[in-house]
């Protein structure tokens, strides 16, 4: 029998222990264990089931993540694996629209902007969000030449390089960094577009301007939509998709299919060694060792750090230069006619040129129904991200009242209307940032672990934060380890279908 033992129990974590089941399930003799310092399993993703004050009707308040990217396989496959497919929950789009702020007024995102490029004329020329200068910046798009990269040369560039290089800053301000930097909460000055959005620098090599880019990206979408019209009575397929108990139902799903029995919470890994022989050891605190086969490393990259260094100095080197940043989402429950705003919207962006303390916003139980109970609204500030680190050192309390205050300032939330609760979550350090040489750094930590039988590194640290590249990343870590014990599994022959 072989026995893996993992490291951290967020999705990446789970994800290498279902997979180590589905193999054992398959017949190959491999178990594992999985070693998580909290006392819960799940990591950044954490669902509260909250009860309304008034009448006991429940809430679904996701203090993380609260989706995932519908076009990306894994979770879809891994909901039906384990029966909870029919529980995911597209987002209620006869109500989307994005609100942006700029100098204290809200501008709806004109339609058919694809992330920060305009494929429509006319509401890209009567919006307000951009000036005239601006627009007719963002236009000359369509002339610049694309950008020269040398043979073997890697083209990477910072999402505010690129931006202003093709679009121009107004459009980095009002657009490209809350939508493009915010999913990363991430610099626009430091990160890598390669490491996070290396379509972008594709298609500007491919089409020579991002606007007609984006405009062929509609046309493909528009083609599909219509020769693969939704089914009769099917769910919508919309952009983002959700489960109906939050995002806590994949994770338990996720762990009751991978074996609680194997799954210990509360231990906290104080060192991993490995012998000559091959064989692993892990201590916890507290003194206990536990022996293993092979260690998959699933904990934040500056929790494997010390872990590693003793096995790798160059791997924990590498580690220790991926940077991270803290954030915190303020849930705030309201009845809906106290409000007094328009509750049709998916949310507000916030950019960083506005100087807010809210980052973003998000219309909870309009984007996601049933998110509230009948009469009730669900909302979730957004604050913190490499630009506000400080707003970190107020305490919950303190939150609170900088979120509700900004919503009222912001939204024109009514002052009269008071939560009918609050919850805050905190991410220290929960983010990490995909800086220039991110892959570098990625690559020489995949290089070195591909030589050391029995070892692999997986999370949203390496090859996308987004909870599908996380399990993947984690059930990558079981493929290589069982590759190296001459074992495969029927489903790694079989290439990854459209499942949705
Ligand atoms: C506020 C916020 C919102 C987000 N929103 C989205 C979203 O909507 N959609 C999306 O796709 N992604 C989103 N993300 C990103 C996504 O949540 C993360 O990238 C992903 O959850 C990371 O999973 P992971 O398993 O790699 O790491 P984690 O979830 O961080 O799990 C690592 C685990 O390792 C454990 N650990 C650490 N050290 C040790 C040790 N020494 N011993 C034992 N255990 C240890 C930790 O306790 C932790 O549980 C969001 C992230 C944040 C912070």
């Amino acid at each position: 029998m072989k026995k893996v033992i993992i490291i951290g129990g967020g999705v990446a974590g789970l994800g290498a222990a279902f997979k180590v089941r589905r193999a054992a399930d398959e017949g190959h003799d491999v178990d594992f264990v999985l070693l998580e310092r909290a006392d819960r399993v799940g990591g950044k993703i954490d669902t509260e089931i909250v009860a309304d004050p008034e009448s006991g009707e429940e809430y679904v308040v996701d203090g993380g993540p609260d989706c995932f990217l519908t076009e990306k396989p894994a979770i879809h496959r891994v909901a039906k694996a384990t029966g909870i497919f029919d529980d995911e929950l597209p987002t209620d789009d006869s109500r989307k629209k994005t609100l942006i702020l700029k100098k204290g007024r809200l501008y709806e995102m004109p339609d058919g902007v694809m992330m920060f490029a305009p494929t429509k004329f006319v509401p890209f020329a009567t919006t307000g969000l951009f000036s005239w200068p601006g627009k007719i910046r963002m236009a000359m798009d369509l002339f610049i030449p694309k950008k020269k990269v040398a043979e073997g040369e890697r083209n990477d560039e910072t999402l505010e390089s690129f931006i202003v290089r093709r679009m121009g800053q107004e459009c980095l301000d009002r657009l490209a960094e809350p939508l493009v930097g915010g999913v990363h909460a991430s610099d626009p000055k430091m990160m890598s577009l390669a490491a996070t959005f290396p379509r972008l620098l594709d298609m500007e090599q491919k089409h020579g301007s991002m606007m007609l880019a984006f405009l062929d990206a509609r046309k493909k979408v528009e083609e599909m939509k219509k020769k693969y019209p939704p089914k009769p009575g099917a769910k919508p397929r919309t952009f983002f998709t959700s489960f109906t108990g939050g995002m806590k139902e994949l994770v338990n799903a996720m762990l009751e299919a991978a074996g609680p029995d194997r799954v210990r919470t509360g231990a906290v890994v104080e060192s991993v060694d490995r012998a000559e022989d091959g064989a692993w050891t892990v201590t916890l605190e507290g003194g206990e060792s536990v022996r293993g086969d092979a260690v998959i490393l699933a904990t934040e990259a500056f929790a494997a750090e010390p872990l590693v260094r003793a096995v790798d100095a160059q791997i924990a080197d590498a580690l220790a230069n991926i940077p991270v940043s803290s954030s915190a989402t303020v849930s705030m429950a309201f009845k809906e006619d106290e409000v007094g705003i328009d509750m049709n919207a998916f949310g507000v962006l916030c950019p960083i040129v506005e100087s807010r303390a809210l980052l973003a916003a998000t219309y909870s139980s309009t984007k996601w129904p049933g998110r509230a109970p009948k009469g009730r609204m669900l909302m979730r500030g957004f604050v913190g991200g490499p630009h506000n680190q400080a707003i970190m050192k107020k305490s919950d309390e303190e939150l609170q009242a900088i979120v509700l205050k900004e919503l009222q300032s912001i939204l024109g939330l009514d002052s009269n209307a008071k939560p009918l609760f609050t919850r805050v979550f905190r991410w220290t350090n929960g983010m990490p940032q995909y800086t220039l040489g991110h892959l570098d750094r990625v690559e020489l930590i995949e290089s070195r672990a591909s030589h050391i039988p029995g070892l692999a590194l997986a999370g949203g640290s390496y090859t996308g934060v987004g909870l599908p590249n996380c399990i993947e990343s984690g059930e990558r870590g079981v493929t290589k380890v069982l590759a190296e014990w001459g074992l495969e599994l029927a489903e790694d022959k079989v290439e990854e279908k459209r499942l949705y």
